[in-house]
């Protein structure tokens, strides 16, 4: 087929992706988003014009090779396709999946200043999951270097660094307080969106290949010092996330009930909550339900919720419960991606805006059995830039929930930080790190990802583990010093 001239790629339309029902998809864990076929991914490959200078590379934080990947797939070389995205990216069915593309990459695109831009995720969840399939293009080991890192957490930022530094031919040790690898990947966002399947499956074939050492249930802190892997390792990265919710201070917060967000969705994710009934699970969900917070992480607790509830009622022949979402600002102020709040509003869940607690009332045994809260309306805008919530006098009234979920943002846990003289961190407990190096005050110490930028997304995590394991390399080959 001859190519089509840009004016032709012009009046394609962005194409769909196909997904599960929402009164369907509310009652199951399975995968939301199907993903495309082959068909869908080609015509939607033909939109993109193939630009000399293309925006939407400096839009993505690993600068992923996007033209070269979809003028491959558009060519039917899904080979290439592949080698062109794994020069940049390791993980293309994960970012494929939970990239937030529409603020990166996407916003970027030529095609979206007149049209939808380029669907770039999508047609990366499609390679990613076509190299699942096939493996055809396993990374590499490269020559003995002798030296050795310790990678401490197994994450995005963790599991980049650490495959990098195996591909130069350094010797690669994760260690991973968890029993599982993959961080928040595996923890924190849910089966629905994104597949343990699919995270499993692109560990273990990097780690395979690259002989990487994944050291589960090792809590650096406590069983090893950071001190102490130094006496073994020539180097240490630390990706360790921030993975310590935040609570409001308010009456009541310490009622049977009332949890944060982090701990609700590792036990849906790790006591295997997202496989009831079939699995004797011991998570639990009430009736009705407060999400407090509207980040990523509020709607996955919510969505969370609302599947449990249904699949409880279902099965104890009962009506299905009720989850809100309150949050102080307005709509037009909230932080999560707007495709989740809409995927959200469509399985049910209900949205309270402008709108705060102040107070959680428990029953005699200590169990939640309301919230109090106040109205609010936007004042000026704060250092966020966002206009402040005030609260409305007199507009107090009461929510009749049984469970409260807080999800209001997290920081690092400071175990890992035990016997790390030196390491300097800032007032809210983040590491000092350079952004380019990823270097810490710490000699021989690097760090990236959320322990020191603070809860942010996946692939500024993996760019952050790119940047410092190509730093780590030039040290260990003696090309810079400390
Ligand atoms: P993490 O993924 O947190 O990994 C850190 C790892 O270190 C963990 O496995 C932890 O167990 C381990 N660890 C911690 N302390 C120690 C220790 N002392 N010893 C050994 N190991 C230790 N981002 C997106 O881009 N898109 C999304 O859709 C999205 N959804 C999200 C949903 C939820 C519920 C959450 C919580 C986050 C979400 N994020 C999303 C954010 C994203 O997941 C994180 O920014 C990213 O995972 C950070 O990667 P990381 O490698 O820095 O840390
Ligand atoms: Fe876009 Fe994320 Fe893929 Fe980069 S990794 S190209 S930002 S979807
Ligand atoms: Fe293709 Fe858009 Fe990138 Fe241009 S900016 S190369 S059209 S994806």
């Amino acid at each position: 087929m001859a190519p089509l001239a840009a004016k032709e790629r012009m009046k394609i339309a962005r194409q769909d992706m196909p997904v599960q029902e929402a009164d369907v998809r509310a009652g199951n864990f399975d995968e939301v988003a199907l993903g495309f076929t082959l068909e869908l991914a080609r015509m939607e490959a033909e939109r993109c014009l193939q630009c000399a200078r293309p925006q939407c590379v400096d839009g993505c934080p690993v600068g992923v090779q996007i033209p070269e990947f979809i003028k491959a797939l558009r060519d039917g070389d899904m080979v290439a396709a592949v080698q062109a995205m794994k020069a940049k990216n390791n993980l293309p069915a994960i970012c494929g999946r939970v990239c937030p593309q529409e603020v990166q990459c996407e916003s970027r695109c030529l095609v979206g200043l007149k049209n939808q831009p380029v669907a770039i995720g999508r047609l990366e969840r499609f390679v990613g999951d076509f190299e699942l399939r096939s493996r055809s293009c396993p990374p590499t080991r490269g020559a003995s270097t002798g030296k050795k890192v310790a990678v401490v957490g197994s994450g995005p930022s963790g599991l980049t660094c650490a495959v990098d530094l195996a591909r130069l031919g350094h010797s690669v040790t994760i260690f991973e307080s968890l029993q599982n690898p993959g961080g928040v990947l595996v923890y924190g966002i849910p089966e629905f969106r994104l597949p343990k399947a699919v995270i499993n499956a692109e560990i273990e074939f990097a780690a395979g290949c690259l002989e990487i050492d994944i050291r589960t249930d090792y809590v650096i802190g406590r069983t090893l010092t950071i001190g102490e892997l130094l006496q073994e390792y020539d180097a240490v990265f630390m990706g360790t996330g921030a993975g310590l919710p935040s609570f409001m201070r308010i009456p009541g917060i310490n009622f049977n009930g009332v949890l944060s967000a982090n701990e609700f969705l590792t036990r849906v994710n790790l006591m295997k909550g997202y496989q009831f009934p079939q699995y004797d699970t011991p998570v639990k969900i009430g009736r009705k339900v407060a999400v407090v917070g509207a980040g990523n992480v509020a709607m996955d607790a919510a969505r969370c919720s609302l599947r449990l509830q249904t699949q409880h009622a279902r099965l104890n022949g009962q009506q299905p419960g009720e989850v809100h979402v309150v949050y102080r600002r307005s709509r037009d102020e909230v932080p999560a991606r707007l495709e989740e709040v809409h995927h959200a509003e469509e399985e049910g869940i209900i949205f309270d805006f402008l709108t705060n607690p102040i107070e959680i009332f428990g029953d005699e045994r200590g169990n939640v059995r309301g919230m109090r809260c106040i109205r609010q309306q936007l004042g000026e805008p704060d250092a966020s830039g966002r206009r402040s919530p005030v609260p409305i006098p007199g507009s107090e009234f009461d929510m009749d929930v049984d469970t409260v979920i807080m999800a209001l943002g997290t920081s690092p846990n400071p175990l890992v930080f035990v016997d790390a003289e030196g390491l300097q961190r800032t007032r809210h407990g983040t590491v000092v790190a350079d952004q380019d190096s990823g270097r810490t005050t710490m000699p021989k110490v690097w760090a990236g990802g959320d322990v020191v930028t603070g809860a942010a997304t996946v692939i500024s995590a993996m760019g952050a583990g790119k940047r410092a394991a190509a730093d780590i390399d030039h040290f260990l080959q003696g090309d810079s010093a400390w």
